[in-house]
């Protein structure tokens, strides 16, 4: 499967940017809002955006449910930012509604970095991704407050945990879709290849 394709959840958030990435990254990349979309591809990306919404949203569309299985059955999963938060079992400073699709055994505190530094940007050194670090975007962004034992913790920024992989599934606290550089995507996409 040199070619794998791979669905950006498209019920918000900046989609665009990811199908972009995706298909930069060497992927066929298509947007997905249904349940019966979610058989016809190889791995997904839940985009930055906003997470009380996407949350909504999800269970609105009848999402919920299909995508929380796709999780359980081993799919590659990429979450950024909101789709951190969409892909953690557990949450800090969210509304007791607010589901998540699950995946990576961590606890992750939304809006994290606080009003003073709302948006940044800072140079991160992922794990497993060669050629210095990368320019990592953050927008009102969580963090990775604490993991279980099967979560690797690849990045860290000042003393937190800003990039995870458990298994499958992958996340980051930043927007690698914003900046050109399509390592993190490529190291999804072959994570995705590697699957099937
Ligand atoms: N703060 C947003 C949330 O809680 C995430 C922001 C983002 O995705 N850039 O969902």
């Amino acid at each position: 499967m040199n070619t794998p394709t791979i669905g950006v959840l498209a019920l918000q958030g900046d989609v665009r940017e990811h199908l972009k990435a995706l298909a930069d990254a060497g992927a066929q990349a298509r947007p997905v809002r249904r349940a019966e979309e979610l058989a016809a591809i190889d791995g997904l990306v839940i985009p930055g955006g906003e997470s009380t919404t996407m949350s909504k949203l999800a269970v609105v569309f009848g999402m919920l449910e299909p995508l929380r299985a796709f999780v359980r059955a081993g799919k590659p999963v990429y979450g950024t930012c909101a789709g951190m938060i969409m892909v953690a079992d557990k949450l800090l400073d969210a509304r007791d509604d607010q589901e998540t699709f699950g995946g990576i055994d961590m606890i992750v505190r939304r809006n994290a970095f606080g009003r003073q530094n709302e948006s940044f940007e800072a140079a991160i050194d992922v794990a497993g991704i060669p050629g210095g670090p990368v320019e990592g975007v953050f927008i009102r962004a969580p963090w990775v407050e604490s993991v279980g034992g099967e979560v690797e913790v690849l990045a860290t920024y000042d003393g937190h945990t800003v990039a995870v992989r458990q298994g499958n599934v992958l996340a980051t606290s930043f927007h690698p879709e914003l900046t050109g550089d399509h390592r993190v995507h490529a190291l999804f996409v072959d994570m995705v290849r590697h699957t099937v």
